[in-house]
């Protein structure tokens, strides 16, 4: 093999369209068409061959005909106007300007930094693997439109996630196509004198992986991607950051050694350059990037000599941790003596032990495995503020996790949900809106009322984008089956089937997503006779687009794609299912306006959200779903179909059976008789389309982004910052405090009692209205009556005399005692009839806790 040096030359712009090159270098073109448009029209072939990438676009065009351009008056008007729009696209006042306003002297953050192992922007820069990376490309672009002042932190990986491609017998293959930096619409930060800014992080025996920070620009939000790849490290290093999700346990721990690590120090560097405020939160999307907390205790503990525990507070504070999935495999695991070689020693965190590291990952909880050390296990407990991507999820995730809080019922984890967003200017086809601008005079858009109006517009014409949006599809499908095929071997003289593969006028299923076991792929392929004959039907058809990626190491993944690409081979079904190889957010941007119904059927409750269905709804798409993830929540029996689960049923084989039976019921039974249903008169399917409008006007409000990071200021990165805020400062006396009390606390609890209980004031036959009051007497041993909250929980009580649907009210202070005792009281009103218990219990009280079941202490009666 030659080694082939490569390296970009990236195109000098003519002065009088140089803007060109800042409407390509910002991602914004993205999510605007009208940029994305100026770029087609320079010239439509070679916009369609370098697959609509701007920076390609411009570095093939050549002197001659920029030059040409350059000298005609009307396009550079229209550059001119381009560029004064994305102006003042990052100028204008967005909503956090308002929330900023109206936090007050209280504060809202002056910086966000959002750490995640991959983002989903565009096809274009393909780093991302699926719904985990959407996401995070879905975050950075809705706080853009919102004026929230993130920074994006992540790695670059060299050839991203794979490409797929089906051997002739379906199997997936996987290419690794080569990315070459300099190509994309990335700008590599340098210091004042030109040189690359590096970033360092200590490796055992004394080596120092270096790395370069790429910057993205996504609207006003910047992205930095750290990439391994530079001359100064040795091969082993270079090939750090060489791919999405590859590699051995201890490549992907150096990567998030890199991730957390070097993400913190590429925001000093990024600060530093800039001027930029250095952040007050940070998030961290799931646990890739957890080592981000260590590297700033390591800060605070070198630079501010604070102990371990008084960094842990501070850092804690400021810190959100989200959870993204309920399946164990999905979480990162080290082994213990990983973080031994990598922490312990001549330690990558000087004044930062291995065994407090060590401890912060440990799963010592019951069901907990020694040895190991978990990543989200150290999310939950470096950050001071943690949450679920649904509400079943967080649900949860609150049983998942519980073993971090002993002593408290499941829902008292302190674990949130906010449930996930998708955003709608990157998913909706402009046809949608469109329709929206010609009848509702207003683009579709957050917090507009204007979804309420959605019913205005003409069924007709809804259904009129429709049938374009599925046509589209449909030629779309055509043409990567055909590039499929040819690839799998066969002669384009074989292929003229393809031609009539899809129907535009057939109701069209879509179903696409990564292969893991829970999200069954085949689950439709149950009863492969029912699915034939719902395919074949003489008078309702369905046809099937189904596309998704199995994990390269995963076998069994590889095995349920080859059982859909045979089935969708056989010529008797094969112009009614069809298996596109390589989903991407290029083929996502087809699919989900191209789709009528989108089928998702996971094995509950192991969708922790989803967001595919969102993107689909936002395009008129209804939903065919188990109720699971955002479906559980916003299903309202309107809006799609909910898949019936058979929960409880033990075996899996049997469980599939009926789940399989009641997706082909519901498919015949209402979904397709549905579409099929004519009006006399209009010859629209009337039902369908109210079922649409009802779709876009229930849902359309909730599954935008935008909803999505409002509520992740609001609930979470506000009281975040500000619970920093009281803990920083000259010298950090709150942090030293809090630290300080913790271990006061822990070290008495022991000796904390609950003495005994009186109660008062009702008689023998309550009644509803009546009022409880109850004394708590307790003993703390030497900890204050300030130190604790006395709580008492009241409910039902069940026939497992167990207390249900319970309030907690909490006692106020009334005496103090010889000896430590204490005596609390207060009120409870019964205002429900039934069975009525209650129980009274201490727990730990500061200002500085996020919860008052933070430090999992609790002393019940
Ligand atoms: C939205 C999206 C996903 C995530 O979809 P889920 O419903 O969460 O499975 C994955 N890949 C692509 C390309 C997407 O656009």
């Amino acid at each position: 093999m030659r080694a082939i040096r490569r390296f970009s030359v990236r195109t000098v712009l003519p002065e009088a369209i140089a803007p060109l090159g800042d409407l390509a270098s910002n991602l914004r073109w993205s999510w605007h068409e009208p940029t994305r448009d100026l770029f087609a029209g320079l010239d439509p072939k070679r916009w369609k061959a370098v697959r609509h990438d701007p920076v390609a676009l411009l570095g093939d065009l050549g002197t001659d005909r920029l030059a040409e351009l350059a000298a005609d008056p009307e396009f550079v008007a229209r550059v001119n106007a381009a560029a004064a729009d994305l102006d003042a696209y990052l100028h204008e006042p967005g909503w956090y300007t308002t929330h900023a306003a109206e936090a007050g002297e209280a504060g809202a953050p002056r910086a966000i930094a959002y750490f995640s192992a991959e983002f989903g922007i565009t096809a274009v820069l393909p780093q991302y693997s699926g719904g985990l990376g959407i996401l995070a490309g879905d975050h950075l672009k809705a706080a853009s439109d919102l004026g929230v002042p993130i920074v994006g932190v992540g790695l670059f990986y060299k050839t991203g996630y794979f490409k797929q491609s089906l051997s002739r017998e379906g199997w997936q293959q996987e290419t690794y196509p080569v990315l070459d930096p300099d190509g994309l619409p990335l700008a590599l930060l340098r210091e004042a004198d030109g040189t690359p800014c590096q970033v360092r992080v200590a490796l055992p025996g004394g080596r120092q992986l270096v790395a370069h920070v790429w910057k993205a620009q996504v609207g006003r939000v910047p992205l930095l991607l750290l990439d391994s790849d530079v001359q100064a490290n040795d091969e082993a290093a270079r090939g750090i950051t060489d791919r999405l999700y590859g590699g051995s346990g201890e490549h992907r721990l150096q990567q998030e050694m890199l991730l957390g690590i070097g993400g913190v120090r590429a925001l000093r560097l990024w600060s530093r350059l800039t001027g930029a405020p250095n952040p007050d939160v940070y998030h961290c999307n799931e646990g890739h990037a957890g080592f981000l907390g260590l590297e700033r205790i390591r800060e605070l503990v070198q630079s501010e000599q604070l102990t371990f525990d008084e960094g842990l507070e501070a850092v804690r504070a400021g810190t959100v941790f989200t959870t993204h999935t309920p399946v164990p495999a999905g979480i990162d695991r080290f082994g213990t003596d990983q973080i031994q070689t990598y922490f312990g020693g001549d330690s990558a965190l000087p004044g930062v032990p291995v065994d407090r590291i060590l401890a912060l990952g440990a799963e010592d909880y019951p069901g907990g495995e020694s040895g190991v050390f978990n990543m989200a296990v150290m999310g939950l407990r470096l950050g001071g503020r943690a949450n679920g991507v649904s509400q079943l999820h967080g649900e949860v995730s609150r049983t998942m996790f519980d073993g971090l809080w002993p002593g408290f019922d499941d829902r008292e984890v302190p674990i949130t949900s906010i449930t996930n967003g998708v955003h709608a200017p990157t998913w909706v086809d402009h046809r949608v809106f469109d329709l929206a601008e010609k009848h509702l005079g207003t683009r579709l858009v957050a917090d507009a009322n204007v979804w309420d109006d959605v019913p205005r517009v003409p069924a007709a014409e809804v259904w009129g984008a429709r049938r374009e949006m599925r046509e589209q599809l449909v030629l779309e499908a055509r043409r990567r089956l055909r590039s499929s095929w040819l690839r799998r071997g066969a002669s384009g003289a074989e292929l003229g089937w393809i031609e009539n593969v899809l129907d535009p006028d057939v109701l069209t299923i879509g179903f696409a997503r990564r292969v893991p076991t829970y999200k069954r792929l085949t689950l439709m392929l149950r009863d492969p006779d029912r699915l034939r004959a719902l395919l074949l039907h003489p008078e309702r058809p369905i046809q099937l687009v189904i596309a998704g990626k199995s994990h390269p190491a995963d076998d069994k993944g590889k095995s349920l794609i080859q059982e859909i690409v045979r089935f969708a081979d056989d010529p008797a079904v094969r112009n009614r299912i069809v298996f596109l190889p390589n989903y991407d957010i290029a083929m996502a941007q087809y699919l989900y306006p191209g789709c009528d119904v989108w089928l998702n059927n996971p094995l509950r409750p192991f969708e922790a959200c989803g967001t595919s269905g969102m993107k689909s709804a936002l395009n008129g798409g209804l939903n065919l779903s188990i109720l699971d993830g955002w479906w559980d929540e916003w299903f309202d029996g309107e809006n799609g179909w909910a898949i019936p689960t058979a929960d409880g049923v033990e075996d899996p084989e049997h469980r599939d059976d009926l789940e399989a039976a009641a997706l082909y019921d519901l498919i015949e039974g209402q979904v397709a008789p549905r579409f099929y249903a004519r009006d006399e008169e209009s010859g629209l399917p009337g039902r369908w389309l109210e079922m649409v409008s009802h779709t876009l006007r229930s849902l359309g409000p909730k599954v935008l982004a935008t909803r999505m990071v409002r509520d992740y200021v609001e609930q979470l990165y506000t009281p975040a910052a500000r619970a920093g805020w009281a803990l920083d400062g000259d010298g950090h006396p709150g942090a030293r405090e809090l630290a300080a009390w913790k271990q006061r606390v822990r070290a008495s609890w022991s000796g904390v009692r609950v003495d005994h209980v009186e109660s008062s004031g009702v008689s023998d036959a309550p009644q509803v209205g009546d009022v409880l009051s109850v004394q708590g007497f307790v003993s703390l041993d030497g900890l204050d009556a300030s130190d604790v909250q006395v709580q008492v929980v009241h409910g039902r009580v069940s026939y497992q005399d167990e207390l249900t649907d319970t309030q907690v009210v909490t006692l106020h202070h009334a005496e103090s005692y010889e000896g430590g005792r204490h005596r609390f009281e207060g009120d409870i009103k019964l205002a429900r009839t039934g069975a009525f218990g209650y129980t009274v219990r201490v727990l730990p009280a500061h200002a500085g806790l996020a919860s008052p079941t933070e430090l999992g202490l609790v002393v019940n009666a």
